[in-house]
């Protein structure tokens, strides 16, 4: 049952958390004790991790640190819910359960006040990038992935390594239009899903695109380490009412 005055959900993804990039690692912090807690219902859309090399890296200092600071958020009784991105699809069970959360498949829907909501990364809508499609299809493949956790930790990160460069560089060269969610690939979600809101981070390029009434959310990326700093989650209410909130740099959490 819903509390009024409560919110009902908060959206983020994208946090890209490092042990190098404190600060952005405390904004989020921040935004869980003084945000997340108050909400029935957190969603973390993906590539809330830089990258995530197998739930056996569960001790690593800073992994403990984020999972603390989730599992204060679940434990307060708001329900966590994780959705996997292109660089934390490795996150398993052993992670869902130390950190208190429920790890989901996409497309996720979900519904308040009569509203359909369609929960995605938003990688897979990346339809135009062909090598990044073909890469995707192999790394979300069971056998690859029971293959790969079953080399030595300090081997799958030193792979990641090399994929994270190899992909800066490919970044490079591809153009605006490749890197974006497709159109055809948006329609076939609103279609297949039936819902009338899409949710979705990855793209960095936080936004509200309204298609014909049906309206394509885009969370942004969360840097406070760099410039230009920045950050932000979408709130829902009970009544299906969306909104977007950045964080404040220089201020602390607004909005
Ligand atoms: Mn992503």
């Amino acid at each position: 049952m819903s509390m009024p005055g409560r919110t009902f959900a908060l959206f983020v993804s994208d946090l890209h958390l490092q042990a190098s990039h404190p600060r952005t690692a405390d904004a989020f912090f921040a935004f869980l004790a003084g945000r997340a807690i108050h909400a029935e219902r957190l969603y973390l859309l993906g590539d809330i991790f830089e990258y995530w090399a197998g739930d056996d890296d569960l001790a690593e200092p800073f992994h403990q640190q984020v999972i603390a600071a989730i599992r204060a958020v679940s434990d307060a009784g708001t329900a966590v819910y994780w959705l996997a991105g292109n660089r934390d699809f490795l996150v398993g069970p052993g992670f869902a359960e130390a950190a208190g959360l429920s790890l989901l498949e996409e497309p996720h829907v979900i519904t308040a006040g009569g509203k359909r909501i369609a929960l995605v990364h938003g990688d897979a809508q990346c339809t135009a990038d062909l090598k990044y499609m073909a890469f995707r299809a192999q790394v979300r493949d069971r056998e690859w992935q029971q293959h790969f956790l079953g080399m030595p930790l300090a081997q799958r990160k030193a792979v990641i390594a090399g994929l994270r460069e190899g992909s800066r560089e490919a970044q490079a060269g591809k153009s605006y239009e490749i890197m974006d969610v497709a159109p055809e690939a948006v329609k076939a979600l609103f279609d297949a899903t039936q819902a009338s809101v899409i949710i979705h981070g990855h793209t960095h390029r936080p936004a509200l695109h309204d298609t014909g009434g049906r309206l394509r959310y885009v969370l942004p990326d969360w840097e406070l380490d760099t410039e230009p700093r920045r950050g932000g989650w979408i709130a829902l209410d009970a009544e299906g009412t969306l909104s977007r909130h950045a964080v404040q740099p220089f201020r602390g959490l607004t909005g």
